[in-house]
């Protein structure tokens, strides 16, 4: 595994493979890897032949006030979790290569990017979707993997490389989670064990929710309350919503096509997401 830090590195890294006809994946990371990251990159190293990860802490995907300094880093064991699951080159830029001073373009995302975690964390899709695009043109990637982990993430990416006609085939991977349910994530390590079993809720909502769904329950109104009864267990929901799994606007009513539940909590000061999609079966809409 290769382990470049400037762009112009891993552009001459990548150029002659390009060439020679090779497939390239890309899985941009924020580091503090953990198997949910090694399920992109398995699944990049399985149908490409580069695989490039990137760790980047993207700090204009931040908000004040949040976790930009404090964000989990352990780069050697991230190193070895590349490794282990087949990455071929890992891309570990400053903030200056990336976002040098004179630095002043943006992509901005429309509707999609407002609501869930937009409308808490203004400026933060706005952030994803710049750094991304950014990365899309520096790495060129045939395809690019995403965690359903960050669902309305997946949905701004798509939507941006359908409007700009990037040329990237965005592949979303399902959530990987621990045995007992909990969505693993890089913001877990700021769980005590306290906090980590009263965050079993959000998972054990989401579930509930499903259940109920594939039970034959379309009130949307009842399956937010069947969501919500596990999740009294965090100190607070920031949101929880049903939408529309395509265009993100909420649902009201009965659920007729597929949606996807969406919560966001606070356990303590740990801000965790999650989400599960809710299909009617084929013919049954
Ligand atoms: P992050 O390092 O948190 O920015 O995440 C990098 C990528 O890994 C994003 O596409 C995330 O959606 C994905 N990811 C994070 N957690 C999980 C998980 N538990 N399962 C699957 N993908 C994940």
């Amino acid at each position: 595994m290769r382990v470049v830090r400037t762009i112009a590195d891993l552009r001459a890294l990548l150029r002659p493979l390009r060439e020679q006809g090779h497939r390239i994946g890309f899985v941009p990371t924020m580091g503090f890897l953990h198997e949910g990251h090694g399920a992109l990159i398995r699944q990049s190293a399985a149908r490409c032949d580069v695989t490039v990860v990137s760790i980047f802490v993207n700090p204009t995907q931040f908000g004040p006030g949040e976790d930009l300094a404090t964000y989990p880093r352990d780069l050697e064991r991230d190193q070895n979790l590349c490794l282990d699951a087949g990455a071929t080159v890992l891309f570990l830029p400053e903030v200056g290569e990336i976002y040098p001073t004179a630095f002043q373009t943006h992509i901005e995302p429309g509707r999609m990017a407002e609501t869930l975690c937009g409308a808490y964390r203004p400026g933060h899709f706005r952030g994803v979707a710049t750094v991304v695009a950014k990365f899309f043109s520096i790495v060129q990637p045939d395809l690019a993997f995403f965690g359903q982990k960050d669902f309305q993430q997946t949905a701004v990416i798509r939507r941006m490389a359908r409007d700009l006609n990037l040329p990237v085939d965005v592949v979303v991977v399902p959530t990987i989670r621990d045995t007992d349910g909990l969505a693993l994530s890089s913001r877990n390590t700021y769980l005590d064990p306290e906090t980590r079993s009263r965050a079993l809720g959000l998972s054990k909502g989401l579930q509930a929710a499903k259940a109920a769904f594939d039970a034959g329950e379309r009130s949307t109104v009842a399956l937010l309350d069947i969501a919500r009864a596990p999740m009294a267990s965090a100190d607070s929901i920031q949101y929880l919503d049903l939408v529309d799994a395509q265009t993100l606007e909420p649902l009201e009513g009965q659920v007729n096509r597929t949606v996807a539940l969406c919560v966001a909590a606070f356990l303590g000061t740990t801000r965790l997401i999650d989400n599960i999609m809710l299909t009617p079966p084929a013919g049954a809409l």
